[in-house]
């Protein structure tokens, strides 16, 4: 297949943040460009900035850090058709990888052994509209569905979606708050109130560098 080439924001080495590999240092590769608008969007700056790089210029970028980790984000990273070849070659090497996806595109294509963490648009975000449902029923197990929860009727609604898309039993589901809408102690207690079955997160890169530092 020919290399198009991706629209590159940035490459960058760092401790995973979220998801259930929190902890892990991971190369990320952040796509450019998003076809949503979130409210609450921390990396406006991946929408426009960006420099087209070959499949092996990225893959050389990748290789100069030992770890097996390698995020693909963004931005959207499945707005982008060369994510696909990228995929292929980095499972095909041999590393764990895993793709956060903000639930707007279908993960019909993407390859089973990439660990997908597929976000589902509360209302406040301002793009619940936007969500392909029919991903719910295209999980395995090792994927996960991301919340982001900005306020009360934000957790209901997940509640709600969980249920009606039976989602804890597909795999993992993960409850986030947005900074400076919920106090974590909040969520929390809503989690631990309704006796939901989940993971709640906090966003552990922010903790470690602060909340503005890009490239962590
Ligand atoms: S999907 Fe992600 S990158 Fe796109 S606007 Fe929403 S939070 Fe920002």
């Amino acid at each position: 297949m020919l290399d198009q080439g991706l629209k590159i924001n940035e490459i960058f080495y760092s401790i995973q943040g979220e998801s259930l590999l929190v902890g892990k240092p991971t190369v990320f590769v952040r796509l450019a460009t998003c076809n949503l608008r979130c409210t609450y969007c921390d990396t406006r700056y991946a929408f426009w900035h960006g420099t087209v790089m070959a499949l092996d210029a990225i893959l050389s970028q990748i290789r100069n850090h030992k770890t097996r980790y390698v995020c693909l984000t963004g931005g959207e990273p499945l707005g982008q058709q060369g994510i696909y070849p990228l995929m292929d070659r980095l499972l095909k090497e041999g590393y764990t990888v895993s793709l956060e996806t903000n639930g707007s595109f279908s993960i019909e294509k993407v390859p089973a052994a990439v660990i997908k963490v597929v976000d589902l648009k509360c209302p406040d975000s301002g793009e619940a509209d936007t969500m392909v449902w029919d991903n719910c029923a295209l999980v395995q197990p090792h994927d996960q569905f991301k919340f982001v929860i900005a306020s009360k009727e934000d957790f209901e609604w997940s509640q709600n979606a969980c249920e009606r898309y039976g989602l804890i039993e597909k795999c993992a589901v993960l409850y986030s708050p947005v900074a400076g809408k919920v106090k974590p102690a909040d969520l929390a207690r809503w989690i631990l109130d309704a006796q939901a079955p989940v993971t709640m997160q906090v966003q552990m890169h922010k903790e470690i560098w602060g909340p503005h530092q890009r490239g962590v």
